[in-house]
């Protein structure tokens, strides 16, 4: 299929319906009563900020939890409305007019930052959001110590705490991670008892995640924070008791840009830019490193082209990949290259593609180039074509 507005020929193809459907069997399994923050930091795991966060908001999730300002700015300007939740990324005192002019809620890790969204909100207060830290041991105040520092930020005029926010760290199934995951919500728990105490109420308390949600659901407070299940990944080796989750990337494709003999001699040898290992007719294709492919990938990797699996021929170069034709006389300039996903009756999954480059799924799609276009569908049609900066519909 040719697409309008394609510029360069390397595309990634997200499923739209997938995320609908996690999202809503992510909504089976959580609490009438608690609020989802659907997270799309990293690009949205590298599937595209804006179009994921415009089909979360059609499927009414209660907010956004993004990674950096910058993704928030560009959430306004596209029209996303939904409460956006910044997590950590900057000294906030620095940029606090910012948030304040694009509605955005920051993090707040000390009194300063606080007192700086004090100071410039006008007629009403400003909401922030605090970390705490439970035990993933990274961002936040630690559970002991936040009562006081709640009780101090709670002094400034012109502030509002409307959520309290942690992150598990490594979770697993109760039976294999029990001890830990508990003890981290019991540190969160105590802290909720001293709020109580001291007649402090905060609407949003959360500590799961997409694991912590699915394998405890009694640590579900009043709000719950998925990322990659959305996305269709899990953390945990699948149960009777998960979510039915659909992968959202589909495929990664390319196209042939050259199809060529191999005269013989020294081309194949040093004098190459990348040495081939002896094909005698080759393809190039769009797509290399600077776009995420791994160089692992020119050990042993394989596309797909007219339904036959076929080997790359050399090392990867930073924008091109070359494939051994020879059992392929056929393909011609043009033909779609399958990187990942399935063509005809071949298949390469992203396990397939984890496992040859080493790396987990969340890395995989995290390393994937901002500025590749991700072509979005909807109701089985084309939907959008856009990058992490623009965003054309159909
Ligand atoms: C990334 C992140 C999440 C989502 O985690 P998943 O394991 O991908 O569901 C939740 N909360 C915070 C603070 C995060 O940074």
């Amino acid at each position: 299929m040719i697409y309008p507005h394609m510029l360069r020929n390397c595309w990634l193809e997200v499923d739209l319906d997938s995320i609908k459907n996690n999202y809503n069997e992510i909504r089976k399994h959580v609490k009438q009563k608690s609020k989802i923050m659907a997270v799309v930091k990293a690009n949205a795991y590298g599937l595209g900020i804006v179009q994921c966060s415009k089909i979360l908001e059609e499927c009414k999730t209660d907010m956004l939890g993004v990674g950096s300002l910058k993704d928030g700015i560009k959430l306004r300007k596209n029209n996303v409305k939904l409460p956006i939740l910044i997590f950590a990324s900057n000294g906030v005192e620095d940029v606090a007019n910012i948030y304040a002019e694009n509605d955005l809620i920051p993090t707040i890790l000390t009194c300063e930052q606080a007192k700086a969204m004090s100071d410039i909100a006008s007629d009403t207060a400003h909401a922030i959001y605090l970390k705490i830290e439970t035990g993933r041991g990274r961002l936040g105040i630690n559970a002991e110590e936040m009562i006081d520092f709640v009780k101090k930020v709670k002094e400034l005029p012109n502030v509002s705490i409307d959520g309290i926010y942690s992150h598990m760290a490594d979770v697993n199934w109760s039976d294999i991670s029990g001890e830990y995951s508990s003890w981290q919500y019991e540190r969160f728990s105590k802290f909720i008892e001293e709020l109580k105490d001291n007649n402090i109420e905060i609407p949003f308390l959360q500590l799961a995640n997409s694991g912590g949600l699915i394998a405890y659901p009694n640590f579900q407070l009043s709000g719950v924070a998925p990322g990659s299940a959305l996305w269709g990944y899990s953390a945990l080796e699948p149960r009777e008791e998960s979510p039915h989750l659909k992968n959202v990337l589909v495929s990664w494709k390319s196209r042939l840009i050259q199809v060529k003999e191999v005269i013989g001699g020294k081309f194949g040898e040093n004098y190459a830019a990348i040495k081939l290992n002896k094909p005698k007719r080759i393809g190039v294709l769009v797509g290399g490193l600077s776009d995420g492919i791994d160089h692992r990938q020119g050990v042993g990797g394989e596309v797909i082209i007219r339904g036959k699996k076929l080997p790359i021929a050399s090392s990867i170069a930073i924008e091109h990949s070359i494939v051994d034709l020879t059992d392929c006389p056929e393909a011609t300039i043009g033909d779609e290259v399958v990187i990942l996903g399935k063509q005809g009756t071949e298949e390469i999954t992203l396990n397939d593609l984890c496992k040859r480059w080493d790396r987990t799924p969340l890395e995989f799609l995290t390393s994937l180039n901002l500025d590749l276009d991700r072509v979005y569908f909807k109701d089985n049609a084309i939907y959008s074509i856009g990058t992490a900066e623009e965003l054309k519909y159909l």
